[in-house]
């Protein structure tokens, strides 16, 4: 009547209920300790090797101090 049967009803349930499922397991497992935990590490050490970006008084660029490259402009504290 409407186009759908009664079984393109009952299998789109199914798919919505296996995905609302396989959604509901992803979840518990990222709550997991062991999985916060390396999250934590994984954080942690990506801010120790990240470098403190400043920005130029000449170009206004933001530059990491220890490898910047000269902007080209006059006066840029960072030209070698
Ligand atoms: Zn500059």
């Amino acid at each position: 009547m409407f186009g759908f049967s009664f079984a393109k009803l009952l299998l789109t349930a199914v798919v919505v209920l296996a995905v609302w499922y396989g959604f509901k397991l992803m979840s518990k497992e990222g709550e997991s300790p062991a999985v916060g935990d390396s999250k934590k590490k994984t954080d942690a050490n990506i801010r120790s090797d990240a470098e403190d970006l400043v920005e130029c008084a000449v170009c206004g660029a933001y530059v990491a101090p220890a490898t910047a490259k000269a902007c080209g402009r006059e006066g840029c504290p960072y030209a070698a």
